[in-house]
């Protein structure tokens, strides 16, 4: 049985200090070490940007691929192989503007992967510019006079576009970012789980003060039902996106893979791919 030590490597991450990001990467080693996976059963697959790093410094399989193509990656090697865990991950700017139409798209394939964006509101590696993410007045180097477009809702917009498990976390709340992302690897299909996660270095505005001054918990939110998605949809409306926990789940649609008879058995090798008239009906 794998431990901590199997997932670790001797790269050194080369993340400012205090950067939310090496969070994310301890808590995907923990889940991975209690969900009882060994190293050679897990993939991670990442973009470009600071985060982008994260699949380099996690001993599992890994590839970082090129900017906002961590999921067509992905989503190829979860069809190619089944049997393996893949965990996508990136950066907002990767996601949500060039990544973007490949974010959709996924998140409505519904494929049995989980994807990761580590959300700091703004371009670390390129040194502090304008994100998707970033909200309005935002001043950076690329908006002197503040940014004047409105922040994009990735969660909202995931449930617009047929999500079936959207979560967000906080890096700073490892516990629960853990088990979030079990949750999320254990998930029949796409796992969204957005991640506050700050940049230290070049985001003085949304920073670890910032989201414990604003966030709640729905863990601490009695009642709330993460099977109604309307009531998700609400939520996140009524708190402009601002919490933390399991938003909503739904378990009776089915992966993509499981909709292609050809994927059942095996991997992609030497498979005749039809899909039968019964199943191309429940697409
Ligand atoms: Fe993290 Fe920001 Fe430093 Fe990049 S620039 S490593 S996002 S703190
Ligand atoms: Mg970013």
């Amino acid at each position: 049985m794998a431990t901590l030590k199997d997932f670790r490597n001797n790269v050194k991450p080369n993340w400012c200090p205090g950067c939310g990001d090496f969070s994310v990467q301890a808590s995907i080693q923990r889940a991975a070490v209690n969900l009882g996976l060994e190293p050679e059963q897990l993939a991670v697959i990442s973009g470009i940007g600071c985060s982008g790093r994260i699949s380099g410094y996690i001993n599992a399989y890994g590839l970082h691929g090129v900017h906002g193509r961590a999921l067509p990656i992905a989503q190829g090697l979860k069809m190619a192989n089944r049997e393996l865990t893949v965990i996508a991950s990136g950066g907002d700017g990767d996601g949500f503007a060039i990544g973007m139409g490949h974010t959709v798209h996924a998140i409505r394939r519904n494929i049995d992967i989980t994807y990761i964006v580590m959300d700091n509101q703004i371009y670390g590696l390129t040194k502090g510019q304008t994100s998707p993410r970033s909200g309005e007045g935002f001043k950076t180097k690329s908006t002197p006079s503040g940014s004047i477009e409105t922040p994009l809702a990735p969660l909202e917009m995931a449930l617009a576009v047929g999500a079936t498990f959207v979560a967000q976390a906080f890096s700073s709340n490892v516990k629960q970012l853990t088990s979030i992302i079990e949750a999320a690897v254990q998930h029949k299909g796409f796992s969204m789980v957005n991640v506050f996660s700050p940049c230290v270095t070049f985001n003085k505005v949304n920073t670890y003060d910032w989201f414990r001054e604003h966030v709640t918990d729905l863990d601490e939110t009695p009642g709330y039902d993460s099977s109604n998605r309307m009531a998700a949809m609400s939520k996140l409306m009524e708190t402009s996106g601002l919490i933390t926990g399991i938003i909503y789940q739904d378990t009776s649609r089915k992966s993509y893979e499981d909709l292609v008879p050809g994927f059942k058995a095996e991997g992609l090798a030497n498979q005749d791919i039809k899909i039968s008239k019964e199943d191309f009906e429940k697409l």
